[in-house]
């Protein structure tokens, strides 16, 4: 047997009566409201008020209670934003029900999955089509799939537009790049647009794909493989962030193939407004997740300058930002990451208290 094992036998006994006393005492608490309401002390919106905030502060506990039984902390990862090792359990399940861990880091409020995949799985997982089988839908997009992208390109191309209108910006004209071009339709509407744009696709079969179907240029290559003579006025990546290894280092890729005047712009699933209920949030190929102050963060610290956060049309988290040619690399821990932390929990816990699953 082992000793992560023993440690859970160990705790299983522990854990079990507190989450009973628990429940024990917020029966009480509740039953007070219910007594206080029939004495009209309480109007009924406040006792439900009440109620809420009990039951939400149930749900903290036991999730976390349940972090302590269900899996190790990864003693042996240091978090890829600020290289701390103090992380606990944010939530167990994926979106097919089964076991997924997703840890945040108590330092920064990064939001990762535990155990993750190596390089090599990582690369065979894109390179070898597999993802877009299981993900996208097919090993070769289909002509609803070009519907629904064409669609999407679209209203990311207007959220873009209007996020350069709102900070008065000019468009960055000239050379552009696509990161993770998908069936090709963004590259397409910026070429229509009259950038020089070309793409970057790892799946060699979707890459070639969307060569022949849109006239353009893709390049087959991972971004920490892509060398390319000429800097770009803009790049692009549309839910690919939750899906990297090392974010950090992405990030900081495509900082060093922009322009120093050049714009970066990306979405991703956020974790401050969840597209589903969270049993179906997270998946196993998000292997991060963000909030709007974890991405800031993470860009500042990247030598960037957030022009734009927030949510997109399309309902992802989307940042517009700027090279910030005077920031320092080794942006110190700050207030705000303790911030991220606390937000982070507090939108689970809200979550997870919405699936009804504790009352
Ligand atoms: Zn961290």
């Amino acid at each position: 047997m082992s000793i992560k094992s023993i440690i859970k036998r160990i705790m299983r006994p522990v854990v079990r009566p507190l989450m009973v006393r628990i429940r024990n005492i917020v029966r009480e608490e509740l039953e007070s409201v219910r007594k206080e309401t029939v004495e009209c002390k309480l109007s009924y919106a406040e006792a439900q008020l009440e109620t809420d905030k009990i039951l939400m502060r149930l749900a903290g506990l036991e999730r976390r209670l349940r972090a302590h039984v269900r899996n190790e902390v990864p003693f042996d990862y240091s978090c890829d934003i600020c290289d701390r090792r103090a992380f606990s359990l944010l939530f167990d399940r994926e979106r097919n029900g089964e076991d997924m861990y997703n840890y945040i880091c108590e330092s920064c409020g990064f939001v990762f999955m535990w155990p993750r995949p190596t390089e090599k799985e990582l690369m065979q997982l894109y390179q070898q089509s597999e993802f877009s089988l299981t993900a996208r839908g097919s090993v070769m997009p289909d002509a609803q799939k070009y519907y629904d992208c064409e669609r999407a390109a679209m209203v990311r191309y207007s959220d873009f537009q209007k996020h350069l209108s709102d900070a008065c910006l000019d468009r960055p004209k000239g050379l552009a790049l696509d990161i993770g071009t998908g069936v090709g339709s963004f590259v397409d509407v910026l070429r229509r647009n009259e950038y020089e744009a070309e793409g970057l696709e790892p799946d060699v079969t979707y890459a070639e794909n969307s060569e022949k179907h849109y006239s353009i240029t893709v390049h087959k290559v991972p971004l920490e493989n892509f060398k390319p003579t000429r800097k770009y006025n803009l790049i692009t990546a549309f839910n690919v962030l939750e899906h990297v290894l090392h974010p950090m280092r992405f990030v900081e890729d495509m900082r060093d193939l922009l322009h120093d005047a050049g714009i970066l712009y990306l979405d991703m699933p956020g974790l401050d407004q969840m597209h589903t209920d969270i049993d179906k949030f997270f998946w196993k190929p998000h292997i991060n997740t963000f909030t709007i102050s974890s991405l800031r963060d993470l860009l500042q610290k990247c030598g960037f300058e957030p022009i734009y956060i927030g949510y997109s049309s399309l309902g992802f988290l989307d940042v517009m930002a700027k090279k910030d040619i005077s920031a320092s690399r080794t942006m110190k821990i700050g207030s705000s990451q303790a911030l991220n932390v606390a937000r982070a929990k507090s939108i689970i816990d809200a979550a997870y208290y919405q699936t009804g699953q504790l009352v």
